[in-house]
């Protein structure tokens, strides 16, 4: 493997930081899992469709650069070295993308990719159901054939969904035939939370944010041009979906570089003051070393997608890594910062509402004993039982 960066890729690394160092928002934004916070990252992401850094990789047509993968994760590392704001629109614009552009219509690659990569229309992802998590194909939530209007009826409800109570839609799977296998008879629906019979109720997170809905539907209506994918089919195209929030796109090593970078700069600080233990600075060096490492078997995982390669199963042994990676990295600055992790204001708190997240990250995007089962099934060819 090739390691060293183009001329192109490294002047394309320069505009992005020149771009970033002068219009980031300064002080940084307040979470976007807050109403306010929310509103001002729809701006930020405004300004950066506008300057065409919404959606680097998109075609030209929708707003991005057409760059390549490599150009992507370097925009990704430039992001994350900045301290730019978290994106809001990364359901869409990393998760319901992807699957449009293999799975939609013209129609609907028309009329959806612009408003999600200008942050008009932001989306939420709609799986979960009080019945159904690990075993999404338990999906109960009804959408019933409406012929006279041309669409579906919606009934049931969704749980756990992310900044549901800030978006304007919502794309997720239900079920279209009940008599069906389980992973039949389930549709790929795109559904207006606005529209009548959707009730959104936020639920507050761990950290205080209400980062989370609940979602009821009460023949709620989709119309035909919002389905995704062929009726019956949509555990197929959820399937895309879902292998791009546990592979690259949602998690690029920018930001745990950032993140080991921060957490030498916090050892550094403290150790200035006092003597740190030496036990907790090798984990700093051990932070520092996962971080490069995941760094470089993405560039790996590139390499392999540029020449064509699918990104397979191997996808939930990525995010197995970088999300005990995650909490190690922020376990690690809380010990070097002892009881001043406690303090919820000043310079240290975004290391407590950091590893408040972290612990998440095992949970969301498939729960890693969900993802160790695919790595023993389908990576290492182990029997079921
Ligand atoms: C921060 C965060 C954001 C989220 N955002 C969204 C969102 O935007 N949209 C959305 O739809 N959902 C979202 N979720 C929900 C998430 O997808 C589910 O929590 C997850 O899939 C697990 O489902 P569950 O909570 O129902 O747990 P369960 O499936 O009930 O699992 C409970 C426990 O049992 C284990 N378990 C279950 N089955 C097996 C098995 N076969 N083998 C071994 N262990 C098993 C699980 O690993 C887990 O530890 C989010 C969750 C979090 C934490």
């Amino acid at each position: 493997m090739d390691l060293t960066f183009s001329e192109t890729e490294a002047a394309f690394r320069a505009e992005c930081r020149t771009w970033l160092e002068a219009n980031g928002p300064r002080p940084a934004l307040p979470s976007g899992d807050t109403a306010e916070g929310f509103a001002l990252h729809r701006e930020w992401e405004r300004l950066l469709f506008d300057s065409r850094w919404a959606v680097v990789s998109w075609p030209r047509e929708y707003g991005g650069r057409e760059a390549s993968l490599w150009e992507w994760l370097i925009f990704e590392e430039e992001y994350a070295r900045a301290g730019a704001p978290q994106r809001v629109t990364q359901n869409g614009i990393f998760l319901l993308a992807p699957t449009i552009f293999e799975f939609g219509t013209p129609e609907q690659r028309d009329r959806i990719l612009p408003k999600m990569a200008s942050g008009e229309e932001a989306w939420c992802q709609g799986w979960s159901e009080p019945n159904a998590g690990s075993d999404l194909a338990g999906i109960q939530a009804r959408a019933i054939r409406d012929d006279a209007a041309g669409g579906w009826r919606l009934r049931g409800q969704k749980t756990w969904t992310t900044r549901g109570a800030f978006c304007d839609r919502l794309f997720g799977l239900f079920r279209t035939d009940p008599d069906a296998p389980r992973h039949q008879g389930l549709t790929y629906l795109l559904v207006d939370l606005r529209a009548d019979g959707v009730t959104v109720r936020p639920v507050e997170r761990l950290d205080g944010d209400d980062g989370f809905a609940e979602v009821f539907f009460d023949d709620a209506f989709v119309p035909d041009h919002d389905v995704l994918g062929d009726v019956g089919r949509g555990w197929n195209v959820a399937m895309a979906t879902t292998g791009s929030e546990r592979g690259l796109t949602l998690r690029a090593p920018g930001r745990f570089m950032a993140a080991a970078d921060r957490l030498i700069e916090l050892a550094r600080r403290i150790s200035a003051q006092s003597d740190a233990d030496p036990l907790l600075l090798d984990r700093v060096t051990r932070a520092w070393m996962d971080a490069q490492a995941y760094r470089w078997q993405t560039f790996w995982t590139v390499t392999r997608l540029s020449d064509g390669a699918p990104a397979g199963a191997e996808s939930s042994l990525v995010k197995l890594f970088w999300s005990e990676l995650d909490v190690r990295l922020h376990e690690t600055a809380l010990a070097l910062l002892g009881p001043h992790a406690e303090l919820l204001d000043g310079d240290f708190a975004s290391w407590l509402k950091g590893y408040q997240f972290s612990l998440s990250g095992p949970i969301y995007a498939g729960t890693n004993e969900i993802q160790r089962n695919v790595v023993a099934e389908r990576v290492l060819g182990l029997p079921r039982k």
